[in-house]
């Protein structure tokens, strides 16, 4: 028994060195106590909330079984699971789940379990806790939420209307910037980004504040920065440097070969910035907007 926890615990240890809360899960089958599959935490690489350790174990094990039916099985896992993994765990008729650390966060669901065991308890208690700790520590970095919902995107479209108007007009005129907010930088614009154009959006934050907001797509083998605005009162602290950061791991990770944006010719801040953050000016042109503008921009790449 404890050789599996001791499993899940460096499962575990493994998805907390790539940044995922730590989980490890593994199946075992009773006639000959051999592990026949195991997962870890992968949530953020995935990008989906199903991607739970149990669920990967679950699946892996199904896959060896070339079936669904587990149950001559057990499931040992490093946390108490949620409601998705005792489910998959009565849906494969896993015999007994065993699990380390009680679920605090008000979404265990061991009382769905026909049959469950805790297991060094504090061991697998204190790699979470562990991990939260660091990240709180870690809480003076920005991070990138992800807009989905209609409530995240409306956020999105008034701080774009916000820092449009506070930053823009100088550049390319009040007129131009009213065009261009109504054009692109609505809830529906960017409903339409999203769903037609596959844009990602973020909202750029650090701790409870929303500092601006980005936004990309990808563009054959490169990455399309579309949007990186800061509000005001954040711009010259380094966070499009940590944001850039972040985009760049996203590109690396998803195989992309380099970032590109476009910029106003005239908007002197944004090229000096991404100058400094190693853009190369790779062309300019000039693109027909509807309402009697254009937009005459750099082109900026970095290599990933
Ligand atoms: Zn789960």
């Amino acid at each position: 028994m404890d050789k599996y926890t001791g499993r899940c615990l460096e499962l575990a240890k493994e998805a907390a060195e790539r940044g995922e809360i730590p989980v490890g899960a593994v199946v075992v089958r009773l006639s000959d106590g051999r592990i026949i599959g195991e997962g870890s935490n992968e949530c953020e690489e995935k990008r989906l909330p199903t991607f739970h350790a149990e669920m990967n174990a679950i699946i892996a094990a199904c896959r060896f079984k070339g079936g669904w039916r587990l149950d001559d099985c057990v499931l040992y896992t490093s946390l108490e699971p949620c409601a998705m993994c005792a489910g998959a765990a009565l849906n494969s008729h896993i015999k007994t789940v065993y699990f380390g650390a009680r679920d605090t966060s008000g979404r265990g669901a061991s009382a769905l379990l026909r049959s469950a065991e805790y297991l060094r308890e504090d061991e697998c208690s204190r790699i979470l806790k562990d991990f939260f700790r660091k990240r709180r520590m870690t809480v003076d970095n920005i991070r990138l939420i992800e807009a989905v919902s209609d409530d995240q995107l409306r956020t999105v479209a008034e701080i774009a209307d916000e820092i449009w108007h506070e930053h823009f007009p100088k550049i390319i005129g009040a007129g131009q910037t009213d065009y261009m907010v109504d054009k692109f930088c609505t809830f529906e614009a960017e409903k339409e980004n999203i769903e037609k154009e596959g844009y990602i959006y973020y909202k750029i934050k650090k701790g409870a504040d929303d500092l601006g907001y980005t936004a990309i797509k990808p563009d054959g083998d490169r990455l399309f920065l579309s949007k990186l605005y800061l509000r005001q009162q954040y711009r010259g602290k380094g966070y499009s440097r940590q944001v850039l950061e972040l985009h760049r791991k996203y590109a690396a990770e998803h195989g992309f070969s380099a970032i590109w944006l476009t910029v106003n010719r005239g908007n002197d801040i944004a090229i000096r910035a991404y100058e400094g953050l190693g853009f190369d000016r790779i062309g300019s042109g000039v693109a027909d907007i509807g309402g009697g503008y254009v937009m005459d921009d750099y082109y900026f790449e970095i290599k990933v």
